[in-house]
């Protein structure tokens, strides 16, 4: 058994992603385009905001994503903000069409941040279909890429262009959070220096022991899981739900819970 598998193959991993951005910059179609392959050139302004589901496997692991469409124009502000609380992962969009997208990736990062802490994110420049009508220098797009720390991905929702890519690497750089949280978990167990200062059937046994304590506390944080995200996809409950504070998400973000 190697610390890795600890990740329960029976368990299915939920992340919550939410996609953030100035309006009409191609969000909803983004989302529509991953969960159920269409697009429409008709524009509608997304209200409050909606989500929805994507099943996917990465890395042999299978992966829920929770995706949670907001809507970029800023009267619907105090909606949005509440919906942030729990993401584990984001995409920031900007459209090549519009400069007014660009000049705002800044503040949309730091208002995730606000709500989310630091969450694996990802910086999206959609509509490259129509680069020929660019607002936007790509020299200045890295720039600011590589200045904000974040992976640029290139898209074009219309032409199906890198969508995939943008879920499929949120998906694994919060996969490869919850191993390393759950590889520093077995390591506080096993303990430093066990394996020099007693036998290897006695290491063995408090391994054992170790990791049958991990499961437990497994099965009991995948109950609570399994409750926070049952709240979650409901919208009225989502909105009743007391506030937790930043820090709360935060280590509440390991989201393992049970096929339903
Ligand atoms: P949102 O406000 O960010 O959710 O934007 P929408 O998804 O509603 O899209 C706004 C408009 O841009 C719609 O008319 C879409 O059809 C269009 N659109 C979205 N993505 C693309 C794209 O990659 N290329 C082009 N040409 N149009 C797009
Ligand atoms: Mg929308």
């Amino acid at each position: 058994m190697y610390i890795t598998d600890l990740l329960e193959e029976d368990a299915e991993i939920a992340i919550k992603v939410v996609i953030v951005g100035n309006g009409a910059v191609g969000k909803s179609s983004m989302i529509q385009k991953y969960c159920r392959g269409i697009f429409t050139a008709e524009y509608k302004k997304t209200i409050g905001v909606d989500f929805l589901e994507k099943r996917l496997s990465v890395q042999g692991e299978d992966v829920r994503l929770m995706l949670w469409d907001t809507a970029g124009q800023e009267e619907f502000d105090c909606i949005t903000r509440a919906y942030y609380r729990g993401a584990q992962a984001c995409v920031i969009a900007f459209s090549t069409t519009d400069r007014d997208s660009f000049y705002q990736v800044r503040r949309w990062k730091k208002k995730v941040e606000e709500e989310c802490g630091s969450i694996p994110m990802v910086l999206v420049q959609n509509k490259m279909d129509l680069l020929y009508n660019s607002q936007v220098d790509s020299f200045e797009v890295d720039r600011l890429a590589s200045c904000l720390g974040m992976r640029l991905i290139k898209t074009s929702v219309r032409e199906n262009l890198n969508v995939n890519k943008v879920f499929h690497w949120l998906a694994e750089c919060q996969l490869r959070i919850l191993a390393r949280q759950s590889q520093e978990y077995s390591l506080i167990q096993i303990g430093a220096g066990g394996l020099t200062s007693i036998s290897q059937s006695d290491f063995l046994s408090q391994y054992e022991r170790s990791w049958t304590d991990q499961q437990t506390t497994k099965r009991r944080r995948k109950h609570q899981t399994r409750d926070q995200i049952k709240q979650l996809c409901d919208t009225r409950a989502f909105f009743l739900a007391p506030y937790t504070t930043k820090h709360t998400v935060k280590h509440s973000a390991p989201t393992l819970c049970k096929r339903l």
